[in-house]
């Protein structure tokens, strides 16, 4: 299990600004927005990454995604969102912690860079 800036978040000790939270999961706005709204959606079991995730997080996976689904709702993206998982060094991935990217309010281009 590792320990990163989102288990501090998790566990209050350095401010976010939290827009959701329940008994697995917490939702809370990228620090450094690539979008107007730029939400992150973790859970708050510490996987490192999607590529470490397991069949007995099957259920954790599943809650994780509907979570991004109400949270993208009660950020009111009718028009659309993307939702982007980074996956270790090639995938752009910086912190060691499973996350979900919610952006939304701009036009997105593909392929991403
Ligand atoms: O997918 P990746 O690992 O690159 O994303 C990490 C994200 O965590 C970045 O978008 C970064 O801005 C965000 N972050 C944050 N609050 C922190 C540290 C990082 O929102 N305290």
């Amino acid at each position: 299990m590792s320990e990163t800036i989102f288990s501090k978040i998790i566990r209050k000790e350095i401010p976010a600004s939290i827009v959701y939270e329940d008994d697995l999961v917490l939702a809370f706005r990228d620090v450094n927005p690539q979008a107007p709204t730029h939400i992150l959606i973790i859970p708050k079991k510490p996987i490192p990454k999607l590529e470490e995730a397991s069949e007995g997080d099957r259920n954790l996976l599943g809650h994780l995604l509907l979570t991004v689904k109400k949270v993208a709702a009660e950020a009111k993206l009718s028009q659309g969102y993307r939702v982007v998982i980074n996956n270790g060094e090639q995938g752009g991935q910086t912190v060691d912690h499973l996350h979900v990217h919610l952006l939304g309010d701009r036009s997105m281009a593909w392929p991403p860079g």
